[in-house]
């Protein structure tokens, strides 16, 4: 489903360029439910966002169901991520005039489906993530957990085969996140595969691999077994 081959990827600071990725190599199956693990600045929010095709990077070559994403238009970028995948932020970053519903909708707004058809499908998502009571609730009025739920609800609806989530749990609270983890599960165990990025040794393990990234590199693929 993805595969990166020799990935670098560097920014420029001032006159001088800060190499951020070192030369990635990853392959990740469909259905897999993968974390993306290291410390802040190694360099995995700038790995994410060239999985997302949110970002370009300088040499390698990262293929997408086969496809070469490199230096796409933006159109072309737009179209594959609307075909393939869906985001989740540490942040939620939902509309806060919208109820949960209205928000999980929103991606079916852009595509322009009729607000009866879109509203309906939201309201299955929102059934889903165990949340069909909080449909008619502003994001103001639900938690943090509840409002990840909504922004997971809203990764699915279009019903994208990879969800990328960059530090989804990094702000909730363990046992909030833990529960946000079985969300991500069950929808990995619905055949979705699943990519997270934490820095949090016990969230990446409730993942079935942790590639581990330090400095820019991939240091460890395989999940570690626990003695
Ligand atoms: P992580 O998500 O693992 O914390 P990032 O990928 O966000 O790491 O950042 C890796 C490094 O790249 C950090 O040193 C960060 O300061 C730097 N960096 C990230 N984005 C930019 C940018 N747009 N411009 C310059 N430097 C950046
Ligand atoms: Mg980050």
């Amino acid at each position: 489903m993805i595969r990166l081959s020799n990935i670098h990827k560097s920014y420029p600071v001032g006159k001088q360029s800060l190499h951020v990725l070192k030369g990635i190599d990853m392959h990740i199956s469909e259905g897999e439910f993968v974390s993306i693990m290291g410390s802040s600045g190694s360099g995995k929010s700038t790995l994410l966002n060239i999985l997302g095709i949110l970002d370009n990077y300088d040499t390698g070559e990262y293929m997408l169901a086969g496809t070469l994403m490199k230096k796409l238009s933006e159109a072309k970028a737009a179209y594959y991520r609307n075909q393939f995948l869906g985001f989740v932020f540490q942040s939620f970053n939902l509309l806060s005039f919208k109820n949960a519903m209205e928000n999980v909708a929103l991606p079916l707004y852009y595509q322009k489906v009729s607000r009866s058809k879109r509203n309906k499908l939201a309201l299955e998502y929102l059934e889903r993530v165990g949340l069909l009571q909080w449909a008619e609730h502003m994001p103001s009025e639900m938690s943090g957990g509840q409002k990840q739920r909504v922004a997971i609800a809203r990764a699915l609806i279009s019903n994208p085969k990879v969800i990328l989530a960059d530090e989804p749990t990094g702000a909730l609270d363990t046992q909030t996140s833990y529960e946000v983890m079985e969300i991500f599960k069950e929808v990995n165990q619905s055949g979705k595969t699943i990519i997270i990025v934490t820095h949090e040794n016990d969230i990446a393990e409730k993942t079935d691999r942790v590639i581990r990234l330090k400095d820019g590199l991939i240091i460890k693929q395989e999940k570690e077994l626990l003695v």
